[in-house]
């Protein structure tokens, strides 16, 4: 499953649609309305994969230790890029880019940005705002690393600075760029590549495409090449050293090469649409990852038993691949068999070998709908063990509340609704939610104190 929030793809095409019905309404409108350019979109297989590509590149960059995150933005266009210790990469980019290599170049070039501290100033502004939420606004759609330089009024300010100078603004820091930094960044970037005993040709392709696109088409113009100026000379400085490196010509494992076709054909079916997504499986006929390909297909434009065959067959060809029991999940979710649903999350979840916290919130999902109130005590568990693991994501919030609510635990439901209107940098609604639950609780008791917290947090510093 490719969304944000579950369950469908469609629902992830719209996701700030779909979150202003929820927490994200302030955000959107009290901010500015750039947060709705920036859909950032979670999927456990993809974010698991994008991990084992930068882990190796960041320790290699020594940023191991630095807890960089990794954010998937549902954008079809080419780019990556970081703020802070954070590093966006487009659902475009890992579709267009055909070989693990060429995103691990491009992980490796931005891994070059971060362990150079370039643009430290902006990333350090960018860093105070704690939230994804925000951190999604003040970016705005294909700005970059927009905005937020010119001004020391903190996090609001920033937030404005974005919208009122608007593209011009943006481009004028994006051209700020120093041509320097995009040097120094290419030559980190081969450093890491060399000693993990990968090769560069990857990064050449990716570079050596702008230039391609660049000649061919006058219009369309790639963010990441506006980010990433690419002089001939730097090209060609390039592929020197790519050339001179004794891995120039080794290739991804086969392993990695598929799970990597699996995550373009899975980007390709949920976003890009059934054509998109045929043309793709075509050349790659005969592959687990066409196969993959297909039984998404069936299930999101298909019949669904149809759909749990093919999962089915695919599940004995890897009985380990947790993310095809999530899409069993997912199917038998749509065929409305929440309780054959959980079992197969289940199943997700004791596979996941990057112990996603996306996954136990599905669990949950799955267990509210069978609606008994034994399974809305596990469903409980297993959101908050999901939440445990990955607190921003402020979807999970809602399905926690509405267990805690039909528990009849109001105090839950308030606090859950608070933290999901906080992780949404909704603090407003946060702060309000958060002393409605205190009401209810015992004055100390951990969870007043967690409403606590909440009510104290000053939006222009940290938690
Ligand atoms: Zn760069």
């Amino acid at each position: 499953m490719l969304s944000r929030p579950r369950p469908t793809i469609a629902q992830a095409a719209r996701v700030f649609a779909t979150l202003s019905l929820g927490f994200a309404v302030a955000v959107a409108s009290s901010v500015t309305a750039f947060a709705q350019g920036v859909p950032v979109i979670r999927d456990a297989e993809i974010e698991a994969l994008v991990r084992d590509y930068a882990r190796p590149i960041f320790r290699a960059a020594g940023l191991a230790n630095d807890g960089i995150d990794i954010v998937l933005v549902n954008d079809s266009s080419f780019n990556a890029f970081v703020t802070g210790r954070r590093m966006f990469i487009n659902t475009g980019a890992l579709m267009m880019a055909e070989t693990p290599n060429e995103i691990i170049g491009v992980i490796a070039h931005e891994a070059g940005h971060l362990a150079g501290g370039h643009q430290q100033k902006l990333r350090d502004q960018l860093e105070r705002a704690k939230t994804m939420a925000v951190i999604a606004t003040l970016l705005g759609a294909g700005a970059i690393v927009a905005g937020a330089t010119t001004n020391s009024r903190g996090l609001a300010g920033a937030g404005m600075g974005v919208a009122a100078g608007g593209g011009e603004m943006a481009q004028r820091s994006i051209l700020a760029y120093q041509r320097t930094e995009e040097i120094t960044a290419d030559r980190s970037a081969i450093t890491y590549l060399n000693a993990t005993g990968q090769s560069g040709m990857g990064m050449l392709k990716t570079f050596a495409r702008f230039q391609t696109a660049l000649s061919l088409s006058g219009a369309q113009i790639d963010p990441y090449r506006i980010s990433h100026p690419m002089p001939q000379e730097r090209i060609a400085n390039l592929q020197v050293l790519v050339k001179q490196s004794p891995n120039v010509d080794k290739l991804d494992p086969p392993a990695l090469q598929q799970r990597h076709d699996m995550m373009r054909v899975k980007i390709a079916v949920y976003m890009g649409g059934q054509a998109a997504a045929a043309r793709l499986m075509q050349k790659m006929r005969g592959s687990l990852a066409a196969q993959y390909g297909d039984a998404q297909s069936t299930y999101l434009y298909g019949n669904l038993p149809a759909a749990l065959v093919k999962t089915n067959a695919l599940i004995k060809a890897q009985p380990k691949n947790a993310y095809f029991q999530e899409l069993r999940g997912d199917i038998l979710m749509k065929a409305n068999k929440p309780g054959e649903a959980a079992e197969a999350y289940a199943k997700a979840v004791s596979l996941d070998p990057a112990r996603s916290g996306l996954l136990p919130v599905s669990l949950g999902q799955a267990l509210m709908a069978v609606g008994t109130p034994d399974s809305l005590k596990k469903a409980i568990i297993q959101i908050n063990n999901g939440l445990g693991r990955d607190k921003e994501n402020s979807e999970g919030y809602r399905y926690l509340a509405q267990a805690y609510g039909e528990l009849g635990d109001i105090p839950g439901a308030e606090l859950a609704t608070a933290e999901g209107h906080f992780y949404s940098g909704n603090y407003k609604d946060a702060k309000i939610f958060a002393m409605r639950a205190q009401q209810r609780m015992k004055r100390g008791e951990p969870r007043w104190i967690r409403a606590q917290d909440i009510i104290n947090y000053k939006s222009s510093g940290k938690i």
